[in-house]
């Protein structure tokens, strides 16, 4: 795909592992100034700006929404990638692990989003990307807590995006299937469960983190300029549960 980030900053929360990881080094590819958020970078990223951040704790959020705006100057892409899975039938799902998918999941997109609005509004132009998940749409059971934070990203980004749309910021959602990484505990599956999971995908093959990568992009791109308030699907065509 033809796109350039150049001279452009993206921000990227939960950039340290994973799909976040996978973001982090298709933007820096594409010539953005990346800068990755997360709690804590096992190594230093190539080319990429680290800051320490916990998305659950605004104090944080804004010092670093602070130091990004010092540094670079600017903001132009906010992936609200970071994450937790919190797994467990609602009768037996202690009411802690319920707040912390939440506070993660749910207050975190809250904190950093709001925390770039100025900068954006400023610019005359954003992109606020927000991870979903399938599992906002279609439940399964154990997924209460999880598919229920990632339900209310969805209604969030809507919400946004129409406060936002008369400052030329988009907002939008995207919604992966299921990707083999330590969020899922998919390493740890049983192999028929794998293959079992592995048919409920239209396209038969397991999700990349490049895959959502090449979805973000395009969201953050000119591209997308016309495209606001939705929530995409890049599952490989999930249409069953298991
Ligand atoms: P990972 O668990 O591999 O990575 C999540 C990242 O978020 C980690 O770097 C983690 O940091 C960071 N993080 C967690 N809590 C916080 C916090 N409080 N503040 C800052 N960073 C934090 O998850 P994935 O890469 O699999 O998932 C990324 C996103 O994609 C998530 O929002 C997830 O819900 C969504 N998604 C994933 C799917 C999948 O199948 N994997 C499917 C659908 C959606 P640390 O390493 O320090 O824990």
């Amino acid at each position: 795909m033809l796109i350039d980030f150049a001279g452009q900053v993206v921000i990227v929360s939960g950039g340290g592992r994973g799909i976040g990881r996978g973001l982090v080094e298709r933007f820096h590819a594409e010539n953005a100034t990346v800068v990755a958020l997360d709690l804590d970078f096992a190594e230093p990223i190539d080319g990429v700006r680290t800051i320490r951040c916990d998305v659950t704790d605004t104090g944080s959020v804004n010092d670093a929404i602070a130091a990004v705006e010092q540094e670079f100057g600017r903001i132009d892409v906010l992936v609200n990638n970071a994450g937790i899975n919190v797994e467990g039938a609602v009768e037996s799902l202690d009411p802690e692990r319920w707040r912390a998918c939440f506070d993660v999941n749910v207050f975190g997109v809250f904190a950093l989003s709001r925390a770039v609005i100025p900068a954006m509004k400023r610019a005359g132009r954003g992109r606020i990307i927000n991870a979903a998940s399938f599992a906002a749409i279609i439940p399964s059971v154990g997924a209460a807590a999880y598919g229920a934070s990632k339900a209310a990203v969805v209604q969030f980004t809507r919400v946004l995006a129409s406060e936002l749309g008369p400052w030329n910021i988009t907002v939008n959602a995207y919604a992966p299937g299921m990707i083999p990484t330590a969020m899922n505990g998919f390493a740890d599956m049983a192999v028929d469960r794998q293959e079992r999971l592995l048919d409920t995908l239209s396209l038969r093959r397991w999700e990349r983190p490049e895959d959502v990568a090449d979805l973000v992009c395009f969201l953050a791109s000119d591209y997308a300029g016309y495209i606001t308030g939705a929530l995409v699907d890049v599952s490989g065509g999930k249409f069953a549960t298991q």
